[in-house]
């Protein structure tokens, strides 16, 4: 019985070796002058060196040069606190001359009066992941896309060099400043991205202006170890050129528009315009069952105008006209230089009795202006002759209902109204 007891002993103890050697951790233990009094085989896989070689010896015996001078230090302070320690990375150099990256965690030994006899412990070589962690961390720092991470709190934990010279600020200053110094707008946003992120969706792109150049932002949930988002990592693009291009293109669409729909001299709409816009009006006007009025004005002995002033001086009078119409009109109406000294005014909603007033009132506009014309045998100032057609879109103005043929049609009706104001004397307003 007690043989046998002995023997599952004697097994149990054998099979606690076998782990402790075995085990992929170098485990340790040093005396309270920090020597090695115990190590497990693995020393020899980690380090290159037997357990018989190892024993007796410090950890610093075996640290790159350097690291016993960092470490000290932090080893004097473990001791004196007598509190487990871990994850405390050192450099060691391998019985081949290799630098070894070992992870250290131990625990104290006391002896039954309270004093510390020692620690006991293990090493993890984790050179492997040191080295693709100083890869990573190389990337991250010197590629050319300015990068960053944000925290709940809103601040900067990581920011690489193309950050700092984004912001025109050292990187490492960067890290504990707020977001809300960099991208106030964004910062706005944060929690609300934060919320998004949280339900597993995804956060919206950013475009911000900083000191006169445009960047896209890329935002990214970072997550910790147990899959809750910890932070957004961002990727900031230049955006400037394209940005500039876009604007540069919008001010050239803008001027092709207005030489498109303006005429150059006076700066109203042109015909080219003013048929659609009539076109449009006409459906309008169908649609609502309202009346449109049109106003056909054409300036009086213009020719001779011209003969005696000179061309230049009868632009500067089209110019003059062409102002003093459009500032007789309400908001809705529409004036166009619709040919040589021809404009025609659209009037929306407007009935036969409306059409004349206006129209009186741009005759007397125009001559309110008191441009001198010598040659004019209406009394030596500038006049213009109106013509003024009303159509009630309930009415047939043709046989053809198309708009085409309806906008013709009020065209010629406002014209042969204009004819007959010329002819019946000119400086007057005669209704179709
Ligand atoms: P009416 O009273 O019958 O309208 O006589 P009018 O001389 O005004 O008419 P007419 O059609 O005989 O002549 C129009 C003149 O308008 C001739 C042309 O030189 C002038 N004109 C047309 N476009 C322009 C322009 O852009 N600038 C200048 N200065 N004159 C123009
Ligand atoms: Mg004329
Ligand atoms: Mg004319």
């Amino acid at each position: 019985m007690d043989n046998q007891f002995t023997r599952q002993e004697r097994d149990n103890s054998a099979r606690l070796a076998e782990l402790l050697h075995h085990n992929t951790d170098w485990i340790w233990e040093v005396d309270a002058d920090s020597r090695y009094v115990w190590v497990s085989e693995m020393v020899t896989n980690q380090l290159g060196y037997t357990p018989e070689q190892v024993l007796g010896r410090t950890p610093f015996d075996f640290m790159a040069p350097g690291e016993t001078a960092r470490l000290k230090k932090t080893f004097e302070e473990i001791l004196a606190s007598r509190q487990p320690f871990s994850g405390l990375i050192n450099r060691n150099v391998h019985a081949d001359g290799h630098v070894v990256i070992l992870e250290s965690s131990g625990i104290p030994l006391f002896d039954e009066n309270g004093t510390l006899t020692g620690y006991r412990g293990t090493d993890r070589d984790i050179s492997q992941l040191g080295e693709r962690v100083l890869q990573l961390e190389s990337i991250y720092q010197n590629t050319p896309l300015a990068l960053c991470m944000i925290n709940r709190k809103g601040l900067l934990v990581e920011a690489n060099k193309a950050m700092g010279e984004l912001l025109g600020q050292d990187a490492a200053t960067l890290p504990g400043k707020s977001l809300e110094d960099i991208v106030p707008d964004w910062h706005l946003l944060l929690q609300q991205d934060f919320m998004l992120l949280d339900s597993g969706e995804d956060i919206a792109s950013k475009e911000v202006c900083l000191h006169g150049r445009y960047f896209y932002i890329k935002p990214l949930p970072v997550n910790d170890a147990g899959g809750h988002v910890s932070g957004i990592s961002a990727a900031w693009v230049d955006i400037t050129d394209r940005k500039i291009a876009e604007q540069k293109l919008a001010c050239a669409n803008q001027t092709l528009l207005q030489y498109a729909e303006r005429d150059h001299l006076t700066g109203l709409f042109n015909r080219r315009y003013m048929d659609e816009r009539l076109n449009n009006e006409i459906t309008r006007a169908q649609r609502e069952g309202s009346s449109l009025s049109l106003c056909m004005a054409d300036i009086d002995f213009f020719k001779r105008y011209n003969d005696t002033y000179g061309h230049q001086a009868g632009d500067q009078v089209l110019r003059g006209v062409a102002e003093a119409l459009r500032g007789g009109l309400r908001p809705a109406d529409c004036v166009s230089r619709y040919g040589g000294e021809e404009f025609l005014v659209i009037l929306p909603d407007t009935n036969g009795e409306g059409a004349l007033a206006v129209a009186e009132r741009l005759r007397e506009r125009v001559q309110a202006l008191a441009i001198e014309h010598e040659s004019s045998p209406l009394g030596g100032a500038l006049t213009i002759s109106l013509g003024v057609m009303t159509w009630d879109a309930s009415q047939l103005v043709c046989n053809i209902q198309s708009t085409g043929h309806i906008s013709a049609e009020l065209i010629s009706r406002s014209d042969a109204a204009l004819y007959r104001a010329k002819q019946q004397g000119r400086n007057r307003v005669v209704v179709a």
